[in-house]
């Protein structure tokens, strides 16, 4: 079909400039740089008779939002929630320049790819669509692309919250991430992220005294203490729960029985999903029962020759919904055990998971839509192990869900590990898809 062909090659070009734009946030309030992206996305969208809305946070940071108005006031209002900012990339582990966003063999290569300029990019291309063929629905369409959604969102969702709140308000939230299939006996599994974890991150401040580096014996090296912390901090295993959510999604996924008894026990869970022989899936089967605690930035030592008195410990800290910060302290307390005397800790708190209900008209219209673009699939309820955007919604009460869909070109078994990872990339077929899910969602659900 000659307009899909126009509308795929649409959402190339459009991502291709978003990933060249390099909107990187490594979480400063000076990085991010996303009026490149606002821009990029207010020029793509003007022409069409849309009203583009940027709203500027701090310098550089700024969020687009555009609407498409209803007709009736008390219909629902469906929001489509893009963030136009990435992670930084280190190239060496790449096969192309992270930020050239090279085609080749209708693969787009570039940071972003996958988290999340492929959604932001195909939600952009719909609306457009919509408006320009005149789509007058009942109830109102609104599409934002956001800043600073890797850092916390202060640049942007929180931003448009806390001071633009009518500008962003819905009664249901679609962002990041999901939809690639997982292959059944009864087709295709749509993974579609109900709920996630939380974020609460620790700052382990390791003392010791400092000294001269050619007199070690019996030194109180910071540095040496701080490597048993990260030892236990590591090896330390939470309690694992079952939450309703992982247990709809592992009887959604149709596995021998005793797997799925195993994989919902959780005494056993860890063990089983070894038996799933790959890595990444059992790293998700881990992540979705267990808080975890990744020790993953440490500075610490001046000179070679000086024993260091000062170390400090970063550590990505994933809350299951439920899990408070009072319980991380104590799960440390535990990990850390007779060193914890010789750390001090300290804890920006994201907030706590969160799940959105699953009975909603918004996941039986994804149902249908997805259903038809992907024949005989099934959606799978999930809980994200990373933070996206949605929290800040179902926090509030409105639905959130992260969804879209992808061709079977990129294995499910890959996927997970492209995010924040080298080589992330997206296939052209799985643009088009998501393109024709958001439009054809809008027709159907907001009529
Ligand atoms: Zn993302």
């Amino acid at each position: 079909m000659p307009t899909e062909h126009a509308m795929a090659a649409s959402v190339v070009d459009l991502l291709r400039t978003l990933i060249r734009n390099a909107c990187v946030n490594d979480g400063t309030d000076s990085s991010g740089h996303e009026i490149r992206s606002a821009e990029t996305l207010a020029a793509y969208l003007a022409g069409v008779g849309l009203a583009i809305e940027c709203y500027t946070a701090a310098p550089g940071r700024v969020s687009l939002v555009t609407r498409i108005e209803g007709r009736d006031p008390h219909a629902p209002t469906l929001l489509l929630l893009g963030h136009t900012d990435v992670v930084p990339a280190d190239d060496r582990g790449w096969r192309h320049d992270p930020f050239a966003a090279d085609l080749e063999d209708d693969m787009v290569w570039g940071r972003g790819a996958i988290d999340m300029l492929n959604l932001t990019a195909t939600m952009a291309v719909a609306c457009r669509r919509l408006a320009a063929d005149g789509f007058r629905p009942t109830g109102t369409l609104i599409f934002a692309a956001v800043a600073d959604e890797e850092a916390i969102g202060t640049h942007g969702v929180a931003y448009l919250l806390d001071r633009h709140a009518d500008s962003i308000r819905a009664d249901y939230v679609i962002t990041e991430a999901g939809g690639v299939p997982i292959p059944s006996r009864q087709g295709p599994l749509l993974p579609l992220a109900v709920g996630e974890k939380g974020a609460s991150w620790r700052r382990l401040v390791v003392r010791g005294t400092a000294g001269h580096g050619a007199l070690p014996f019996g030194a109180d090296n910071a540095l040496v203490t701080a490597a048993a912390v990260v030892q236990r901090v590591a090896a330390y295993r939470s309690p694992a729960r079952i939450l309703d959510v992982w247990r709809r999604t592992v009887e959604a996924l149709d596995l021998h029985p005793a797997i799925t008894a195993a994989l919902t026990d959780p005494e056993r869970v860890l063990d089983a999903s070894t038996w799933l022989d790959s890595p990444g899936l059992a790293r998700v089967v881990h992540a979705c029962t267990h808080t975890t605690l990744s020790p993953n930035v440490v500075r610490g030592g001046m000179n070679v020759n000086v024993i260091p008195d000062r170390v400090v410990i970063d550590v990505d800290v994933r809350m299951l919904p439920g899990v408070t910060g009072a319980d991380v302290d104590a799960m440390l307390a535990d990990a850390l055990g007779e060193l914890a005397d010789r750390v001090e800790i300290s804890a920006p708190d994201f907030g706590q998971g969160s799940v959105s209900p699953m009975e909603t008209p918004l996941y039986d219209a994804l149902a249908r839509t997805a259903g038809a673009l992907v024949p005989g699939s099934r959606l799978v309820p999930q809980l994200s192990p990373g933070a996206t955007d949605a929290r800040h919604f179902r926090w509030r009460g409105v639905p959130a869900y992260g969804f879209g869909l992808h061709s079977p070109r990129i294995p499910y078994t890959e996927y997970p590990l492209m995010f924040h990872g080298d080589n992330e990339r997206i296939d052209v077929e799985s643009l088009r898809l998501s393109c024709l899910l958001w439009e054809r969602l809008a027709r159907d659900f907001l009529a």
